[in-house]
């Protein structure tokens, strides 16, 4: 195979697609190139909960941009049906934060003013009011926010959607086959060759998810990161005991239709390593469990895990190298690409226009890890 584009899409995950629809409205000649099925991995395997909080008085620009993304959503998800007749599973669920301690009982003022220093719509929930919300809720948890805007799609709906739209409107796909090198001409990037043969393009776009890291080492650049491994467990009961996106620590649950809950998820440093275990499922079960007691009854519908794409300080990689043309980066979303697609999507394609941007990407420029020497990233449990 020997192939000419404009825009080449390396990687067919929410990220690359989302990319390759918006690329190809705007007229584009786009081929997305996919090592195995589209949105079979993290875009795959995500809960798709589609929310934004603030964690810390000052969270800096990733909030932000979640916020803006989040705020897409409604009007994208109806594009994207009207469009392809696929319903994303976008539905507003509205979501609840629970506090189980003294402590962070006591946090709760503190916490609600940072929901509003960055303009998210949050409300404390009385205990009466938590009840009447979440009847079936462990009553020794008697605190809880109210987060009206949280929101959530069905990923594997979603992302048909998402590719079905870009192939709508022109975006070529190739899967099945895998970049294995860049070609250069001069210093820049004028393709890859995969297993098939060469792929040439006027621009690459790398959105390979926790595998950037290896792709842009070939080019002797950085691109730290590593794979986070999350269990995730589907359980169904028909009486649905859970009504919001209820979230408390890592562990949060996202109801779907017909009584189908999403029980997510572990963090797992443990490379690529693929599968379920015994004790993820146990976790994700006795959490769940100890939230909603009468989940011991739903059934076990599914289990599945994904790799999510951390980088060395949580904030994505989006923009060109210096020095390098030919090449685009954006990746590693870690917890959030679902919700941070629609605005990638844009920026990215903002930037490929030389556009005014939507949003200012200047601190997720792949340069600010230039130079750093090879890291290793341990547990960060700083990072959502
Ligand atoms: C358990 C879990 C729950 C999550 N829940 C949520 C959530 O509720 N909300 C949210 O917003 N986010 C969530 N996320 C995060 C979200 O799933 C990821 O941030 C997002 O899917 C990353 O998308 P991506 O396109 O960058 O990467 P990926 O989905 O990993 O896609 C990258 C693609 O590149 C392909 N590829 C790799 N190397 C090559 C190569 N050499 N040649 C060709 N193709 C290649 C891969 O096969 C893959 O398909 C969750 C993630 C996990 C694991």
């Amino acid at each position: 195979m020997a192939y000419s584009t404009e825009f080449l899409i390396l990687g067919g995950g929410v990220i690359g697609c989302a990319a390759a629809r918006e690329l190809a409205k705007s007229g584009h000649k786009v081929l997305i190139l996919e090592r195995g099925e589209p949105c079979r991995e993290a875009s795959w395997a995500a809960a798709g909960a589609l929310i934004a909080r603030a964690l810390s008085p000052d969270e800096g620009p990733l909030l932000d941009f979640k916020v803006r993304s989040l705020a897409l959503f409604r009007e994208h998800s109806r594009e994207l049906t009207e469009e392809t007749g696929i319903d994303t599973g976008f539905r507003e669920t509205g979501g609840i934060d629970f506090f189980l301690s003294e402590e962070e009982i006591e946090q709760v003022p503190e916490f609600l003013e940072w929901q509003a220093r960055a303009g998210i719509p949050a409300e404390p929930l009385s205990e009466s009011e938590l009840r009447a919300r979440e009847p079936q809720l462990n009553p020794e948890i008697r605190h809880g926010v109210f987060f009206p805007t949280f929101t959530q799609v069905r990923t594997p709906w979603y992302t048909r959607a998402l590719l079905a739209s870009a192939l709508h409107h022109g975006a070529g796909l190739e899967t099945h086959i895998e970049a294995r090198e860049f070609l250069m001409e001069g210093d820049r990037v004028a393709g890859v060759r995969t297993d098939r043969g060469e792929v040439f393009a006027e621009t690459t776009l790398l959105c390979a998810g926790p595998w950037s890291t290896e792709l842009a080492r070939l080019l002797g650049r950085q691109l730290p990161g590593v794979p986070v491994k999350g269990q995730i467990i589907l359980l169904v009961d028909r009486a649905r005991p859970v009504n919001h996106i209820v979230h408390y620590g890592k562990t949060y649950i996202t109801p779907r239709d017909e009584g189908r809950m999403v029980v997510g998820s572990t963090e797992e440093w443990v490379a690529f390593q693929r599968g379920n275990t015994a004790e993820g499922i146990e976790t994700l079960l006795h959490q769940s469990r100890f939230f909603y007691p009468g989940l011991g009854r739903a059934s076990v519908e599914h289990v599945w895990h994904g790799f999510r794409p951390l980088t060395v300080d949580g904030l994505p990689y989006i923009g060109a190298f210096d020095h390098l043309p030919g090449l685009l980066v954006a990746t590693g979303h870690y917890r959030s690409g679902i919700i941070l697609a629609p605005l990638t999507a844009r920026v990215v394609t903002e930037l490929l226009e030389s556009r005014p941007l939507s949003f200012d990407i200047a601190a997720f420029s792949p340069e600010r890890v230039a130079g750093m020497k090879e890291v290793e990233l341990g547990e960060r449990r700083d990072l959502h």
